[in-house]
């Protein structure tokens, strides 16, 4: 198969891209604009394989798809291409609803356009993979139940707004022109190569920097946490398994409580990295800061992955314990790919913000 990923650049982007190249024939073509989130580093392990390549390209500019759809000639399209950080969401929505719903609209005529010329055998087999969020279903605050794939929508951020628009477009070109699609929604990935503006990154980063470890309100927010490397077999199991027309919710069963998820951190990194000042040892839970919740905060999100796994046979492989280790193992192993962000980005180490120089 001829893939194009956008987006691939990004933290799941690239760990998609890695297990495609890794493990198995595919051909990928790379379409990213390179936002702050954008990183060639993170495609590191796989740049040089003669199946891969990447095109600098922003999804909202229509004849730079057209062009690179004709020219590619894609049997699929994985579309992770996004703005993804909440809280920049809230501070200026605009790239959120150029990228998420105009850059998806772009993509869904182009793929349209493309789909219609195609021959009959190659039709059927094209598929349109939109990769969405569980954030999209809202907040479970009360709530003692898991988001299905027939939960409505209920976005309460303009990140998770815009995903939801996106979603519906995908499904609105499925039903009005045909177009094959299958849409996913997943929960909160962790893992490596992630952008150090997201909480687990965060955290270990200014932990290992002995900057404070901020935590939103009283960190009492709960998230269900994916290891980033099972997401990126889902996605695959998804393209080649899942039928168009369908959703599936992609989750790892591993709700935590956010200020839970910073002390486990802070209690491996205590165990393999302990922080030594002039001969005592400090845990690096005293680190750990509350700050002013961020308005509209949602306090649950939970998956329900039973139909992936019942109708895919798709399970994860790392429990919540093994994956934030390696993660954190991860960190401390690759000091170099951080840094360089942090000589690139001026970072807010409060919530994480990061601005290019
Ligand atoms: P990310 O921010 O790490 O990466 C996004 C990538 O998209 C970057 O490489 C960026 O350069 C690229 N990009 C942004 N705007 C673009 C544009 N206009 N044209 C081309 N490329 C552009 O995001 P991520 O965490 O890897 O998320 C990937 C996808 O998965 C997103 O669609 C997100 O909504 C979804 N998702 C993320 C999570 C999560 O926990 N991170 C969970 C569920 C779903």
């Amino acid at each position: 198969m001829k893939i194009i990923v956008t987006g691939g650049a990004g933290f799941i982007g690239s760990a998609l891209c890695r297990f495609i190249i890794e493990q198995t024939e595919n051909q990928l073509l790379v379409i990213d604009k390179f936002t702050y989130a954008g990183n060639l580093d993170s495609l590191a392990p796989v740049a040089n394989h003669s199946r891969f390549s990447v095109k600098v390209i922003d999804i909202c500019d229509a004849e730079a798809i057209k062009s690179t759809f004709s020219t590619f000639q894609p049997d699929a399209i994985m579309h992770l291409a996004a703005e993804s950080h909440v809280d920049r969401s809230i501070d200026g929505p605009h790239a959120f609803i150029e990228t998420n719903i105009v850059g998806t609209y772009v993509l869904l005529e182009a793929s349209r356009n493309y789909w219609y010329s195609l021959p009959e055998n190659k039709k059927k087999a094209f598929r349109f993979h939109h990769v969405s969020t569980d954030e999209v279903y809202g907040d479970l605050q009360g709530i003692d139940s898991l988001f299905t794939e027939s939960t409505p929508y209920a976005p309460s951020s303009p990140y998770a707004a815009t995903k939801a628009s996106s979603d519906h477009l995908v499904r609105a070109w499925s039903r009005t022109f045909g177009l094959p699609v299958i849409i996913t929604n997943c929960s909160n990935n962790y893992g490596p190569y992630q952008f150090p503006e997201k909480l687990i990154p965060l955290t270990i980063i200014n932990a290992l920097e002995n900057r404070i470890i901020p935590v939103y309100g009283k960190g009492e927010q709960i998230r269900d946490w994916l290891y980033v490397e099972d997401h990126a077999r889902a996605l695959y199991k998804v393209l080649t398994d899942g039928r168009t027309g369908e959703t599936y919710n992609i989750g790892g069963h591993n709700e935590r409580k956010n200020i839970e998820v910073v002390r486990t951190i802070c209690h491996i990194l205590d165990e393999i990295f302990p922080n030594e000042k002039g001969g005592m040892t400090f845990s690096y839970k005293e680190l750990i800061t509350f700050v002013t919740d961020r308005p509209g905060h949602d306090y649950r999100y939970a998956i329900d992955a039973y139909k992936i796994k019942n109708q895919l046979g798709w399970i994860p492989l790392e429990t919540f314990e093994s994956g934030i280790r390696k993660t954190v193992q991860w960190y401390l192993n690759n000091e170099l790919w951080w840094k360089k962000i942090h000589s690139v980005h001026h970072c807010d180490q409060r919530i994480g913000l990061c601005e290019n120089k």
